[in-house]
């Protein structure tokens, strides 16, 4: 039986940051000043803060200026409507980024759209959106980017390639199909209305798995010699540990992995290049903003 790789990815956003803070040591020798990155977190979310406080001290560590605001879960959408605009209007700011999801009563999309889109650095803002679809430069969503980029150093050009997304939220599953279009691949969404979803992933070179269910995907489902990469984060109980949980992704890897050429583990595959992509983001919107060339490769 052959054995696929794992694509470490812990190991490549390890890479990616240090790219990044040569990146900002340019740009602030060449500026003045170093790019920065705000982050909103409303409300008490404990997943959410932990991201927040991992955010803030990977762009400290990677030379930038991180701001962070926290306000309480009852703040009025006008309130948070004015931060947003004063965060648009600070020339320290390059990069915005609102922690989702919000309390219910806040409109997320108007909070997007309130976004100056040179600053919208998790590019969620429709603007980006749009010119990801038409092909123009674009600030593209963290994760998916991340995920592109771990698939291009696997196989390299992915022209011709038949590709297979199975999720299509606005956050993961459009802009990685775009993402695999825009590098010529024959991209096919698969989501919940998708009929016989094992015969449409069997037919793929390159699957993406962003559905939000753990081990959905079967190994048997893999076309042998197909790269996998797994977007899921899935906390189910620790079958070794009574009483303990564990992180699991969207594919059965102990399965696929004698399927695989190569797939990206859970934890360590996509998670952790999800904040390297947003600190690449936030110095690509500086430069932009500066009027700077971004550094190449980046
Ligand atoms: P969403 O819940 O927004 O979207 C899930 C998608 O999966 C939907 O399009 C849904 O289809 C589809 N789906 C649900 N059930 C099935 C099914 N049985 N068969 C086929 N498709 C199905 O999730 P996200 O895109 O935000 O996230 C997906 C996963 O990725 C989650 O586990 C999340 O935690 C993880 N994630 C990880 C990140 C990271 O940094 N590694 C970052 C972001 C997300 P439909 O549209 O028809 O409902």
């Amino acid at each position: 039986m052959t054995i696929g790789k794992l694509i470490d990815g812990k190991a490549f956003a390890a890479g990616l940051r240090e790219q990044v803070a040569e990146g900002v040591a340019a740009f602030a020798a060449r500026t003045g000043r170093a790019p920065g990155l705000a982050v909103v977190l409303v409300g008490e979310d404990p997943a959410s803060a932990v991201y927040v406080r991992n955010k803030g001290k990977m762009t400290v560590a990677a030379g930038m200026e991180s701001f962070e605001f926290r306000r309480p879960a009852s703040i009025g959408a006008d309130e948070l409507l004015e931060l947003i605009e004063e965060l648009n209007g600070d020339p320290r700011v390059d990069g915005i980024l609102v922690q989702l999801p919000l309390p219910k009563h806040l409109d997320e999309q108007a909070v997007i759209a309130a976004i100056d889109p040179a600053k919208d650095v998790d590019g969620f803002h429709v603007i980006n959106s749009g010119r990801l679809a038409v092909g123009l430069p674009a600030l593209v969503p963290c994760t998916p980017l991340g995920c592109l980029m771990l698939l291009k150093d696997e196989l390299g050009d992915l022209a011709g390639l038949e590709a297979v997304v199975v999720g299509r939220s606005n956050i993961v599953g459009k802009p990685m199909a775009q993402l695999l279009l825009a590098e010529s691949c024959t991209v096919t969404i698969a989501h919940s209305r998708t009929k016989d979803l094992a015969s449409v992933v069997h037919r793929a070179d390159i699957v993406v798995a962003a559905v939000g269910r753990p081990e959905m995907i079967k190994g048997e489902w893999i076309k042998p010699g197909a790269v996998v990469i797994d977007v899921g984060i899935n906390r189910v109980p620790d079958p070794e540990e009574e009483g303990k949980s564990k992180i699991v992704g969207d594919v059965a890897t102990a399965e696929a992995i004698s399927h695989v050429s190569a797939i990206t583990p859970v934890p360590g595959g996509v998670g952790p290049m999800t904040i390297a992509v947003l600190l690449r983001n936030t110095l690509v919107a500086a430069c932009a903003r500066a009027g700077v060339e971004a550094p190449e490769g980046l």
